[in-house]
């Protein structure tokens, strides 16, 4: 793992960059100044030795090739400054030669082109340049040169300036990047001081926001809103604790307070006999409070979220028509049951259609008087099918209707013992639909019974064959 923090590492990135400009630019700068110099050095060594050429042709053309050494000097007096040269003739015996010139070695092989090269003697550097030309029945070879030490000297001090520059520049951009770093970096340890007091106790703090909008600005807001959604659902999981914790207080005193009535006189056999009996009806709406909460507990409802399959949901529910329509004839209530025309293909899962249906059919039987009706029936429009159940039932006031699929959410909410009532039997309903693609809608008068719709989308390969399942009970 790299421990190297950011603020090392940008400070590293930054003088490295930092060396390698100076670098690069010190080598251009050095490089361009020496070629400058060594061009112009050329240009005038160049230009000297054609004014050399043009003398020695201007002597032949007067007949005056005699004493050529004595007139080479007179010539030499009007060359620049520390610019010189010499002459050989074609058996290199030498011509003219200053004394200055004596230090700087021939260059042969001798041609007709310019040829040049740098020389350091005895401390001195000098640029030269050598050609031999015609003059008429004679063949010279000239060789001219300029001391350059000054300009090396201050190339020299060039190189040395440019090689100081980067330490100091490493050093400054370390210093500088480190600055920077920390200052960019500063929201970061602002927001990691401030997450570390956040905790279960804690949700509700939030990071503060610079208000420039930056990557760190967004960074905080994105993280505060995660804050949010997850203060949500600690509240959630909170209040359904609660609740599930108050819905359970309620049987378990019944039951208690029952059996420590059956304690004090256990002779009565009919009284121990109706006392046993209540126990046993709260421990069953027990057990189903508790089957409804684990539903309703992720594990719970993951339960019903396996793969998609092809079913017709109207074979479904005529397979669960006997068995609702036992349990109605047990409160003496008749259950119709209406089916559509043909199948109707769903792909969903069979288990949550029947599921909900049974829920709906334990409602609708529940609150609906002994001698009343229930309808079922199986309907499709367009791209929509699902059932209905329709009973004649107490009804739900407007008011109510909204919110009979909240979480315990119970329009009488007096309990009375074993009558199964939890509240959270809509709510399963209303989860298991949404988490499969279904849709519930309730349409109710208080007194006048009540319709509750499921409602799928029908499957867009409907012409395959729909395979028949067995209902799951
Ligand atoms: P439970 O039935 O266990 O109380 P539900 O979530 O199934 O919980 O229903 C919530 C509330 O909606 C019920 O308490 C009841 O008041 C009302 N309700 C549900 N179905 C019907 C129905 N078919 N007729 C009248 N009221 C109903």
């Amino acid at each position: 793992m790299n421990s190297y923090t950011i603020r090392f590492r940008l400070t590293l990135w930054y003088s490295v960059l930092v060396v390698l400009t100076v670098l690069f630019l010190g080598a251009a700068v050095y490089k361009a100044a020496a070629w400058g110099v060594r061009k112009a050095a050329d240009q005038e060594l160049s230009s000297g030795l054609t004014g050399i050429d043009a003398f020695l042709q201007h002597k032949l053309a007067i007949h005056d090739m005699d004493n050529l050494g004595e007139e080479l000097r007179e010539h030499s007096a009007l060359m620049p400054r520390g610019k010189m040269f010499r002459v050989r003739d074609v058996n290199g015996k030498l011509v003219y030669q200053p004394d200055l010139m004596i230090p700087v070695a021939d260059i042969p092989p001798y041609t007709t082109e310019l040829r040049g090269t740098n020389q350091v003697r005895s401390g001195y550097s000098y640029r030269t340049m050598s050609r031999i030309t015609n003059v008429g029945p004679y063949v010279f070879t000239l060789q001219a040169a300029v001391d350059q030490t000054e300009y090396d000297q201050l190339l020299n001090r060039l190189m040395f300036l440019l090689i100081c520059c980067i330490p100091v520049g490493g050093c400054l951009a370390a210093l500088v990047g480190r600055w920077m770093s920390g200052k960019v970096l500063a929201p970061v340890h602002r927001i990691t001081a401030t997450a570390q007091t956040i905790d279960a106790h804690h949700l509700e703090r939030r990071l503060s926001l610079q208000g420039n909008g930056d990557e760190l600005d967004q960074l905080s807001g994105t993280i505060n809103s995660m804050l949010d959604r997850i203060s949500d659902s600690y509240d959630r999981i909170a209040q359904f604790t609660a609740d599930a914790s108050h819905e359970l207080r309620a049987p378990v005193a019944v039951v208690r307070s029952t059996a420590e009535l059956l304690l004090m006189d256990i002779t009565d056999h009919g009284r121990v006999q109706r006392g046993l009996h209540d126990i046993v009806e709260e421990s069953d709406s027990m057990t189903r409070l508790l089957s409804d909460l684990l539903t309703l507990a992720r594990g719970g409802l993951e339960e019903y979220t396996g793969n998609k399959e092809l079913f017709d949901l109207s074979a479904s529910v005529s397979a669960m028509v006997p068995r609702a329509k036992a349990q109605a004839a047990l409160k003496n209530i008749g259950l119709i049951s209406e089916a559509g025309d043909g199948p109707l293909a769903v792909e969903g899962n069979q288990v949550v259609a029947e599921r909900v249906l049974m829920i709906l059919v334990d409602n609708a039987i529940r609150y609906t008087h002994p001698g009343g009706t229930i309808r079922l029936k199986t309907w499709r429009e367009g791209l929509r099918c699902g059932f209905t159940i329709v009973d004649s039932g107490i009804g739900i006031a407007h008011e109510h209707r909204n919110r009979i699929f909240e979480r315990f959410y119970r329009v009488n909410s007096a309990r009375t013992p074993g009558d199964g009532s939890s509240g959270l039997g809509l709510s399963i309903a209303k989860s298991l639909l949404d988490l499969h693609g279904g849709s519930i809608q309730v349409e109710s008068e208080l007194g006048m019974g009540s319709s509750f719709e499921v409602s799928f989308t029908v499957a867009s390969h409907e012409g395959e064959r729909v395979i028949p399942s067995p209902p799951h009970t």
